[in-house]
């Protein structure tokens, strides 16, 4: 297999999804606003558009169960009940087999800079925690600091410029159709990881580079390639 990360200098890192198994939670607390709103509509549906800031997403779900969204102040409303959700059952799982990830990406001398489209403080608070060093202050983006979230390209461009370096010399990861689109708007070369429900072939049209099937097999892959001189 082709060596990706060689001449790179920097990986961009999506939170939710990728470093965290925090998918789940988030379909979670949309299943419990759904019900509690009155909302038809699948709650599994949050993984196909995961990456969207909160409010844009709660209006395309009601848009698709009602036919019309909702005004700005109600989306806040409602995105803020679904964060309460969260963060009532949601817990800082990290992802099976990021760590050695992470490790990996060090020992091939690559800058780690965390990109979110989250600003969830339950997950974000505990990185430095949970990742002890993996990511330098201030190498972090999170929904707090762009205006258009992905699948704009703003947050990985943000991202490219924390590192001071073009797209050619940075990697993406992410698990998410809509953060592929980004990270290829952005025109990074971009990692896709299935770590959730999501078919291969979603992240297939979005573009993205390179597929794993899962997290370990990432890290395996990473662990494998030969360090550069
Ligand atoms: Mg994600």
């Amino acid at each position: 297999m082709e060596n990706i990360l060689s001449g790179k200098s920097t990986a961009l890192i999506d939170m939710d999804g990728v470093i965290y198994d925090s998918m789940k939670f988030h379909a979670e607390a949309f299943r419990r606003l759904f019900k509690e709103e009155g909302v038809p509509g699948n709650p599994e549906d949050v993984y196909l558009y995961e990456g969207m800031r909160g409010t844009d997403l709660v209006n395309m779900l009601y848009v698709r169960a009602f036919g019309h969204g909702v005004s700005e102040e109600r989306a806040h409303e409602l995105y803020e009940l679904k964060s309460k959700y969260f963060y009532e059952i949601g817990r800082n799982e990290p992802m099976e087999g990021a760590d050695r990830m992470l490790d990996a990406l060090k020992q091939h001398g690559l800058r780690r800079i965390l990109v979110t489209g989250s600003s969830q403080a339950k997950l974000l608070d505990g990185v430095n925690r949970d990742y002890p060093g993996a990511f330098l202050p201030g190498d972090r983006v999170t929904a707090l600091d762009v205006v258009n979230g992905k699948p704009d390209p703003e947050p990985y461009l943000k991202g490219l410029s924390i590192a001071g370096v073009p797209p050619e010399k940075a990697i993406v990861i992410e698990n998410a159709p809509l953060g592929v689109r980004a990270g290829k708007a952005a025109g990074v070369f971009t990692v896709a990881v299935t770590t959730g429900p999501i078919p291969r072939e979603a992240f297939e049209q979005e573009g993205a580079d390179i597929i794993f099937p899962s997290m370990p097999a990432f890290a395996d892959y990473l662990s494998s390639l030969p360090l550069e001189k």
